[in-house]
């Protein structure tokens, strides 16, 4: 998927109000709406301890009993009762009649194809949600819960007018105050030249309502990707300079610094390097791109060298992170998003969840996959190396306690490499368009001594242990590390995007989970030229992985890194060719398409697999008595599609028409959850 044809390119403008303005649930919903539970984080050292709340008490049930009485049940809803009172169903539906209440918390959305990603859930015609669980999956010779036998006990129909329903999605790996903060900068991404970057810049800088930057207000911009632009001033393929920002003098004379499309470098203008100070010879992880001939840096800072820049560059605010977050869910619930995985979380924006779920409006769940700050100073900065931080994230754990089910704090995030765009990912041998490099270890040396004992103490604590690991070099580094952790505390690689074949078994045989980003597929325009065709075998080898046994196959987007649209995931799964049907295979050819997954793999892999790597495959993840009423409705059958470009949002239409969690609408499009209110019956 060649960056330039559109694949990264957001085909919707994004939310441009500060406020989320989140539709009510339905016109007419019944009372009693689900409270947040309490939360349960787990106890760390039982990896199955998370979202297990025991069930309290409600108070007033005992009240419901007796109203429920008093108000003569008919023999018919005693009956109804019942039918769904079986021991198998594990809704809460109890025999002696404590939930009666509930009843009236019941909707019923029929009209729908209900896909449960479930093999013990046949597939059901409608679906009975009872407050924010679901209750029962309903087939179509299903007589007891018909229409008509359900009339005269207070339940809410929905009709679905033919749309399917499948679980909640879920980004297995995204940056949630990141995307946010992006959505409020210059957006680079899908940018053909230099020019063209710097009439965005300039364009940006003349909307903006406070266009004041100065020393202590840097412009910050993200999506930049060297490898798209046709006028590369410094051959074709080459990094930019702060020159190239420079000829312009408004932009010359404010300090700006650019994340590249990957987020594993920056580029600065000259003004913003100015202000860095001294400036070492060397990054241990890292590179400074220096001018050949007066060896000053050039204005490119790969990856540990992006610390120096970080230092600097004033912290986001608290109000920042804050609307960073409103805007980000807004921007995931449309796509059907309901739960992410956040990789890389630090104090400070772990603060602003906590904030967020105390203000009530922490919408989706966050596995939060916590990174240790670089030193009390900076605690918004990542530390260089892989590190244990065991004492400060315990006090994270205490601060999101008892604020919100919807954060869980279990997992660390730990970093190895770069990435294969800036030549940073870790390689076994040197890359075949760069043989000087063999890419960067964020690490005190390029066999991460430190990170075995690293691994070996964040594990003994209990804590779910996650390393991005993109070159094989670093896989290889991950899978040595986590060989010492038993495969049901659920140990993940990130990305896992280039392996030898025999590392690959090694994943499966212990149970390592390969955290994967289908959209990734969109470096296969440079990738053969970095790696050679012989490192391709085990690189984004999606179905590799799967027949060399492993069972739960993650999936994500890497948002803001590509779009954070699952069905363009899925797309880029199953079909391996960009938005226009193209790859360096040829046109409407997959590029090596042994390794494209089925859609039904896909959907997996965003629902139940997504879960499963989070530990919260007890809620969410299927469509299931008992679970969340994590729910996505699309026009589209997602795991059973033919045409896969039917996923993609052509002409900005998109295929999801609403988005519930916990039971409720938090995204709809054109009022399509209002509109479905039929009657309460
Ligand atoms: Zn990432």
């Amino acid at each position: 998927m060649s960056k330039s044809a559109g694949l990264r390119k957001r085909a919707d403008a994004p939310p441009t109000t500060a406020g989320l303005d989140l539709p009510p649930a339905f016109a007419r919903r019944p009372p009693n709406a689900p409270d947040y539970v309490a939360p349960n984080l787990g106890d760390p050292n039982d990896p199955d301890a998370a979202y297990t709340e025991p069930r309290a008490p409600r108070p007033g049930m005992l009240i419901g009993l007796c109203v429920g009485i008093a108000v003569s049940l008919t023999l018919y809803l005693v009956v109804f009762y019942e039918t769904i009172s079986t021991p198998s169903d594990a809704a809460g539906f109890t025999a002696d009649g404590s939930n009666l209440l509930d009843v009236t918390r019941l909707t019923l959305v029929h009209n729908v194809t209900v896909r449960t990603m479930d093999p013990a859930v046949p597939d059901g015609a409608a679906l009975l949600v009872r407050g924010n669980e679901i209750a029962r999956v309903i087939h179509a010779n299903d007589a007891a819960y018909s229409l008509q036998s359900l009339r005269g006990i207070g339940v809410t129909v929905v009709n679905g007018h033919g749309a399917y329903v499948y679980p909640g999605l879920m980004d297995s790996h995204g940056h949630f105050l990141g995307h946010g903060l992006a959505l409020s900068r210059p957006n680079l991404v899908g940018l053909s030249s230099v020019a063209a970057v710097r009439t965005a810049l300039r364009d940006f800088i003349s909307q903006s309502p406070d266009g004041s930057y100065s020393d202590t207000r840097w412009l910050v911009g993200s999506g930049w990707d060297h490898t798209t632009w046709t006028d590369a001033l410094n051959g074709a393929g080459a990094f930019p300079t702060a020159a190239d920002l420079d000829s312009d003098p408004v932009l010359a004379s404010i300090p700006i610094v650019l994340q590249r499309i990957d987020v594993h470098a920056y580029w600065l203008n000259q003004r913003a390097i100015s202000l860095l100070g001294q400036l070492p010879l060397d990054v241990a992880g890292g590179a400074i791109k220096r001018d050949p001939t007066t060896h000053a840096p050039a204005g490119v800072f790969v990856d540990n060298a992006m610390f120096l820049v970080d230092n600097i560059m004033p912290a986001p605010t608290a109000a920042d992170l804050d609307t960073a977050l409103v805007r980000a869910q807004t921007d995931l619930v449309r796509f059907g998003v309901t739960a992410i995985g956040d990789a890389g979380v630090l104090p400070l924006a772990m603060a602003a969840l906590v904030r967020g779920a105390h203000a009530g409006k922490l919408k989706v769940r966050v596995h939060a996959m916590i990174s240790c700050p670089q030193d009390n100073e900076h605690m918004h900065i990542q530390a260089p190396a892989p590190a244990f931080c065991a004492e400060m994230v315990q006090g994270l754990v205490e601060a999101a306690r008892n604020v919100s089910d919807r954060i869980a704090i279990r997992s660390v995030k730990l970093f190895l490499d770069g990435a294969l765009g800036s030549h940073g990912a870790a390689l076994i041998r040197p890359y075949d368009d760069a043989p000087e490099t063999r890419g960067i270890v964020r690490c005190s040396s390029w066999e991460c001594p430190e990170l075995n004992e690293v691994v070996r103490k964040w594990d003994e604590e209990g804590f779910q242990v996650n390393i991005h690991a993109i070159g094989d070099h670093a896989n290889q580094l991950a899978i040595n590390a986590l060989e010492q952790v038993k495969a049901e505390k659920r140990p993940r690689i990130e990305h896992a995007q280039i392996l030898t074949l025999e590392d690959i078994d090694r994943v499966a045989k212990l149970g390592i989970l390969p955290s994967m980003q289908p959209t990734h597929g969109s470096d296969m325009g440079y990738a053969q030229s970095r790696l050679g065709l012989d490192r391709l075998r085990g690189a984004y080898a999606w179905q590799r992985f799967l027949q060399a046994g492993v069972t739960h196959l993650p999936l994500s987007s890497d948002f803001p890194v590509e779009s954070p649209d699952p069905l363009e995931g899925m797309y880029s799964a199953i079909a391996r060719m960009d938005h226009d049907a193209k790859s360096p295979h040829g046109d409407q050819t997959p590029w090596f398409a042994d390794q494209t997954l089925t859609p039904y793999q896909a959907v997996k892999g965003f629902t139940a697999d997504a879960a499963y790597a989070s530990f919260m495959d007890k809620i969410i993840g299927t469509i299931a008595p008992g679970k969340r009423a994590d729910l996505v409705f699309t026009d589209v059958d997602l795991a059973h599609i033919t045409n896969a470009q039917e996923l993609l949002p052509k002409g900005g239409k998109r295929r999801v028409l609403a988005t519930w969690i916990d039971g409720q609408c938090v995204y709809e499009k054109d009022a399509w959850c209002a509109r479905g209110v039929e009657a309460q019956i």
